[in-house]
């Protein structure tokens, strides 16, 4: 199995402050460290500017994550939901990360964007729009074939570890590693049925303490397994990538399912074997769950809570 590893919400996950010990700046370190150790390069992060009006020292974790070789792609200024926003304040705040990222997003191989939660328009205008404005600007978009959930994980692990249950809390991250490579394995036969034939995969992690604990055993295990980890731009070479964008919805769902859903079959998000477990994790993870989804908590903490 190949798959591009990617990161999105570059400097700080914006729906849940880091919890102490960690700033962004420690979680992309050790993010960077974890793939190094296990030669796990090219990763691109996709970025919000916002962080660099709250901080300007925010500059210095674009800069690391640039210097360890790994590019920087647009992931808008604010993390606006496409669902919520007008098209227009949508690729207004598109083109404000455009500029305040310029000097990482110039270094990238291919300049490449992802909507906020992978939504492409839940109105035909609003697709039609952004798409044209992303193209405008000399992006193409890179939608995501694997969640792990990994901000769920985080959730359930702060919150054993907030109740005194550091033993669980310990033993979701091994389980967290059983349960990525079942995931890929599940949305690899998925894109098989979707496209017709073996797709490089496009999974994706997030900036939370979590993934800053399990990145280097979950490379680790990926190289074990014997799945290949090719830069992005390999995986969207293949033509089954040319439909991001192409439907209007309003679902938080990957690629794959997107693209099924509007042919009339819904696919399960979680590799039916790990539907228990999932529903464990999300069980836990629920009292550190904003309100809605998408909720942000950017402009109350900051980057640097
Ligand atoms: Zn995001």
């Amino acid at each position: 199995m190949r798959i591009a590893f990617t990161m999105d919400d570059l400097p700080v996950y914006p729906h849940l402050a880091l919890p102490e010990g960690y700033t962004p700046a420690s979680v992309a370190d050790s993010i960077i460290a974890g793939l190094h150790r296990h030669k796990v390069e090219g990763v691109y992060a996709f970025a919000n500017s916002w962080p660099l009006d709250v901080d300007p020292q925010t500059a210095t974790v674009f800069d690391a994550w640039i210097s360890a070789g790994h590019p920087i792609g647009n992931h808008t200024h604010s993390h606006p939901l496409l669902n919520d926003v007008s098209g227009d304040a949508f690729i207004a705040d598109i083109t404000a990360a455009d500029e305040l990222l310029k000097p990482w997003l110039d270094r990238a191989p291919q300049k490449l964007f992802r909507h906020p939660l992978n939504l492409w328009g839940n109105t035909e205008a609003k697709r039609s729009a952004v798409n044209a404005h992303i193209a405008r600007l000399g992006y193409t978009p890179a939608d995501v074939t694997s969640f792990f959930f990994e901000w769920e994980w985080d959730r359930a692990w702060r919150w054993l570890m907030q109740t005194g249950k550091t033993t669980e809390a310990e033993a979701l991250k091994s389980e967290f590693v059983d349960f990525c490579i079942v995931q890929l394995a599940y949305d690899q036969k998925c894109c098989r049925e979707v496209f017709g034939h073996d797709v490089t995969g496009i999974a994706l992690g997030h900036f939370v303490a979590f993934l800053a604990e399990v990145v280097d055993p979950l490379m680790g295990r990926l190289r074990r397994e014997g799945i290949e980890i090719v830069p992005l731009a390999e995986a969207l070479a293949d033509p089954a990538y040319e439909r991001v964008g192409s439907l209007v919805t309003s679902s938080f769902q990957v690629y794959q399912q997107k693209l099924s859903a509007a042919a009339g079959k819904e696919l399960a998000s979680v590799a039916p074997s790990s539907k228990d477990l999932m529903k464990r994790v999300f069980a836990l993870a629920e009292p550190l769950r904003p309100a809605r989804r998408g909720q942000l908590v950017q402009n109350k903490r900051g980057p640097n809570p």
